[in-house]
């Protein structure tokens, strides 16, 4: 897709995910500065940065695990939800995976994926196990489908969650280093998976120290630190020649 027509004739307005002076405090910490970022309908951000800039806080804000202090969030043209039945629509359109699989580690693989549509989405229980083995097959687990989560690599258990987030038929996936807990053999088989989603057209913000994940499939890098995003760019552009010389220096040591 033409993401730059589509910003160009719809500005902000067409933005799936919106954010707009987002200012968030732990204490002290000022976790998330005047935050702007809007992501447009099936564009892919990969989020940089070093480790305690507030990548997880601004996902956990867009999800609204974390409230924020001031500022606007907006998913899809609708400010996030207080409370409430809207709060779990929210959470249902807005898929996310962690570093940790956690899946739920006394249902089968089939009944993880199951849970959140007959739950949530009040599918019946027969269309549920379709879509789920669909999924399943989608990110290569299905012969694993009724066994239990601690029976599978960490890989296979992050593409059930993948498969789980994407049973809810959500608007984004929000990705918090998927694969920063894996063994280094499985790293790809769940990027993989992540680069189908990305050409498939999924929005998606992934937070992501994977290079070649983000030079494969990131429309746009955007680099925090300190709470704040400091630069963003295509992502041969920022790799290439960052700007800023706190990316200069995060690349320095990563790359
Ligand atoms: P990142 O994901 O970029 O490593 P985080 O968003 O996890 O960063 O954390 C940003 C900063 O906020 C860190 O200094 C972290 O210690 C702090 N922080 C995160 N969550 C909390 C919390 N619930 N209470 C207090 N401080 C927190
Ligand atoms: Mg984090």
């Amino acid at each position: 897709m033409d993401h730059t027509t589509q910003q160009a004739e719809g500005g902000s307005a067409t933005a799936l995910v919106r954010l707009a002076g987002v200012n968030k405090h732990f204490g002290d910490l000022h976790v998330l500065q005047d935050i702007d970022l809007s992501v447009a309908r099936g564009e892919v951000v990969v989020v940089i940065g070093p480790s305690g800039s507030g990548k997880s806080t601004l996902c956990r804000a867009i999800n609204r695990l974390e409230t924020i202090d001031d500022g606007v969030i907006e998913l899809d043209g609708h400010r996030l939800p207080e409370e409430g039945k809207a709060l779990a629509q929210l959470r249902a359109d807005v898929g996310m995976v962690f570093q940790s699989f956690n899946l739920f580690a006394h249902k089968t693989i089939l009944e993880n994926v199951t849970l959140g549509p007959i739950k949530v989405r009040g599918m019946k229980s027969s269309e549920a196990k379709e879509l789920a083995m669909g999924l399943l097959e989608r990110v290569g687990v299905e012969s694993q489908a009724h066994k239990m989560p601690a029976q599978l690599s960490g890989g296979q258990q992050q593409r059930v969650a993948i498969a789980r987030a994407l049973a809810m038929q959500p608007k984004v996936m929000l990705f918090d280093e998927p694969t920063s807990a894996l063994d280094p053999e499985m790293i790809n088989e769940v990027l993989d998976v992540m680069v189908g989603l990305a050409k498939d057209g999924m929005t998606m913000i992934v937070v992501t120290h994977e290079m070649g994940f983000a030079r494969k499939a990131a429309d746009r890098v955007v680099f925090m630190a300190d709470g704040q995003i400091v630069e963003e760019a295509e992502p041969e552009v920022f790799f290439t020649n960052p700007r800023s010389e706190r990316a200069q220096e995060f690349l320095s040591k990563i790359l």
